[in-house]
């Protein structure tokens, strides 16, 4: 492929991938899946979701000055973040220049879980309490034996978390279970709300003995052997 060609293939994938972003979008409202409303604009950026109750309408337990700070200037800053590390990481799929992957990676994590937590948080608070419907009172139960037990655990847990972070009440599918977790800083380093379809282990132990110091190598090496049936049906899970 000459260098024309190559431009020429790249601009249809650019154009194959933007498409894709909105059909993307689309599918997962109408599935339902997505934790909240918005998703995706026109232009395929993130959105700062309305915030689905007034200002006030937690008091007195979280105040109006807070609910308004937090979600009109924290929460639009990570939207506005998340999406200038996308930008810059999709000019390095179209440049090639690689160099400031690192920074661009840890940005995108940083505010893409600000965005995505936040984005869950308001819609988990309510003035009207709400109720605990037969599935998750069943797995409450199944998880951690009763609410109360669960409800302790969750304060401690939360409570204990290092610095800044989040508490977390999560679906574990592989025990069909679910589970408490803390999130310290939750740049290190995911986007969570998010679902893996492809993992790389970088740990030494992962290729030392065959690859030494060279983890480049070992992950070109990886790239040859990945199951792409395993990936695609991740993906379906992910998406259904
Ligand atoms: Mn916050």
């Amino acid at each position: 492929m000459n260098k024309r060609e190559f431009l020429k293939t790249s601009a249809l994938l650019g154009a194959g991938l933007a498409a894709g972003v909105t059909r993307i979008s689309s599918g997962a409202t109408a599935s339902g899946f997505s934790y909240f409303d918005t998703g995706l604009n026109q232009a395929g950026e993130y959105i700062l979701p309305m915030l689905p109750y007034a200002y006030n309408a937690l008091e007195p337990y979280i105040d109006e000055a807070t609910i308004k700070l937090h979600h009109d200037i924290h929460h639009a800053g990570y939207v506005k973040g998340l999406n200038t590390a996308t930008k810059k990481v999709a000019e390095a799929l179209d440049s090639g220049d690689y160099s400031l992957i690192k920074h661009w990676e840890r940005e995108m994590a940083f505010h893409g879980a600000g965005h995505f937590l936040h984005s869950l948080f308001w819609k988990n608070m309510g003035p009207n309490g709400g109720k605990r419907s037969e599935v998750l009172e069943k797995y409450i139960v199944k998880s951690f034996g009763n609410f109360d037990r669960f409800s302790a655990l969750f304060k401690q847990a939360t409570t204990a978390v290092e610095g800044s972070g989040w508490g977390i009440l999560a679906y574990q599918p592989e025990s069909d279970r679910l589970v408490v977790l803390q999130a310290e800083k939750h740049q290190n380093l995911t986007q969570w709300v998010t679902t893996p379809i492809l993992v790389c282990d970088v740990w030494e132990h992962a290729y030392y003995l065959k690859y030494q110091n060279k983890r480049a190598d070992y992950i070109t090496a990886f790239m040859q052997v990945i199951n792409w049936d395993s990936v695609s049906e991740n993906l379906s899970k992910a998406i259904n």
